[in-house]
């Protein structure tokens, strides 16, 4: 099948749209290493282009730009559109946390006069790969008093880095020999934070470099060690996203998984320059990397809500007409798929599987083992994005991920599915996916932008 998995051909103005969406993503990947950073800069830049927060109104007619920022970890955007919302929205979802270390409620110990972070990984990561990295520390620390301290160290050319050490090969001849899962264990993932005690005089005696870092903490960032216990500290690799390849044809950075599709449904919706026919919207969901779960999860009822409510602002709300409207939504769940790797080509079916530089990539269905837990997208969907994507000139591929009774793997489209609604699996392909340094292809996120932005387009 030629159509597949093909390149396609740039003009230069193209190249030049190429490289200026590649800046736009790497400054928003650089400034988002949080879902809440990620939120944050979403909001920003929406707010620049005319959204304004749902509560902030008493009605919405077509052409409204609304959203929805929920607990700053979540947000939802919205332009409405002409067509009652009862005929469904056209939904371009992804998910903004990525796989990193957080720190434990009690975190701080000292150990043979290194003081260190007790972390959790969060997410599906291979330990091994976060020792010897310069990390970064972000998050926030909430004080009894009701005030937030929000923290970024590690970012700037001039602030320390922190981070994990591994063993030196000269004594590593038993760890050698280990299966790569044992190699570095959970309980090793502890975030070197210092090692000089306080100075003489001062309590020497006992945990020494741990008082020092105490004390610095409270100097410099204003919290203390009880603060620690209401705090979201996630620890992520340190510095910024890169051109990658001799032809910058590549970005390698943290968190490709999923803020590269989060930018592109952002970018595809700020596209919108139009009223549109179908509502369009852009939705961000938070803990997909641990199952879709809690209040900030896309299992939480928080889509459904701001439907609801916008239901109402328009003046056309009943329970009834929410059903319709859920079930008349089409939704692409944007999220990055694996890419093919020529070294690790086994585990790969070279005629279903995604290509980095050719262009977004659609997954039917993404489970393995007999497709268990996987959403597989109806044949008549396809067919209209097919039609849709033609017209549009938008470079496509499919895949599955992984061989048959290798891959899975799941996202969003599952959950939005059960309000019946059409969905399928679509994002950028990723090479090193869930790595602290991962890779995509600049042409792919072009295409994604290009994608998104006819299907939110489709009457
Ligand atoms: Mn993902
Ligand atoms: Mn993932």
């Amino acid at each position: 099948m030629e159509r597949n998995n093909a390149w396609k051909t740039y003009d230069n103005e193209q190249l030049e749209a190429v490289e200026a969406l590649a800046k736009r993503y790497r400054a928003f990947l650089d400034a988002g290493k949080t879902e809440r950073e990620c939120v944050r800069e979403a909001v920003k830049r929406a707010e620049a282009r005319g959204f304004a927060p749902m509560a902030s109104v008493t009605s919405a007619k077509p052409g409204d730009r609304l959203y929805v920022n929920w607990m700053g970890k979540a947000l939802m955007l919205f332009i409405v559109g002409e067509k009652p919302l009862s005929d469904g929205a056209n939904i371009v979802g992804a998910h903004i946390d990525s796989p990193r270390l957080d720190v434990k409620q009690n975190p701080l110990y000292e150990d043979t006069g290194i003081a260190y972070l007790d972390t959790h990984y969060y997410g599906g990561i291979k330990k091994y790969q976060w020792v010897t990295l310069p990390l970064a520390i972000h998050g926030v620390v909430a004080k009894v008093d009701g005030s937030v301290i929000e923290l970024s160290i590690g970012e700037d050319p001039d602030d320390p880095v922190v981070g994990v050490s591994d063993l030196l090969p000269h004594l590593a001849q038993d760890q050698m020999t280990k299966k790569a899962s044992l190699v570095i264990e959970g309980d090793m993932l502890n975030v070197i934070v210092g090692d000089r005690p306080l100075p003489d005089g001062e309590e020497k005696e006992k945990e020494p470099v741990k008082k020092a870092i105490l004390k610095l903490i409270e100097e410099k960032y204003g919290f203390e060690e009880e603060d620690f216990l209401s705090a979201e500290l996630e620890i992520v690799p340190a510095g910024k996203a890169r051109d990658f390849g001799l032809d910058r044809s590549m970005i390698m950075g943290y968190g490709h998984d999923d803020r590269v599709c989060a930018y592109a449904a952002l970018e595809a919706l700020f596209d919108q320059t139009e009223v549109p026919a179908r509502t369009c919207v852009c939705l961000l969901s938070d803990k997909e990397e641990i199952g879709s779960v809690g209040a900030t999860g896309m299992q939480a009822r928080y889509f459904e809500n701001a439907m609801a409510e916008l239901m109402a602002l328009t003046g056309d709300y009943s329970e009834l007409k929410l059903r319709r409207a859920l079930a008349n939504c089409r939704m692409l769940s944007c999220d990055v798929s694996a890419a093919f790797d020529p070294n690790f080509a086994g585990v790969f079916e070279k005629k279903n599987a995604a290509y980095l530089g050719r262009g977004v990539c659609f997954n039917k269905f993404t489970g393995s083992r007999g497709k268990y837990d996987s959403n597989d997208a109806n044949a008549e969907f396809i067919a209209a994005l097919r039609n849709l994507f033609d017209t549009a000139g938008v470079n496509f591929q499919t895949a599955e991920l992984g061989k048959v009774d290798i891959g899975g793997g799941g996202t969003i489209a599952y959950i939005c599915a059960l309000y019946g609604m059409e969905v399928i699996d679509s994002g950028v392909p990723v090479l090193s996916m869930h790595a602290p340094w991962e890779i995509i292809d600049k042409a792919d996120l072009y295409e994604s932008v290009r994608a998104y932005a006819a299907f939110m387009d489709a009457k």
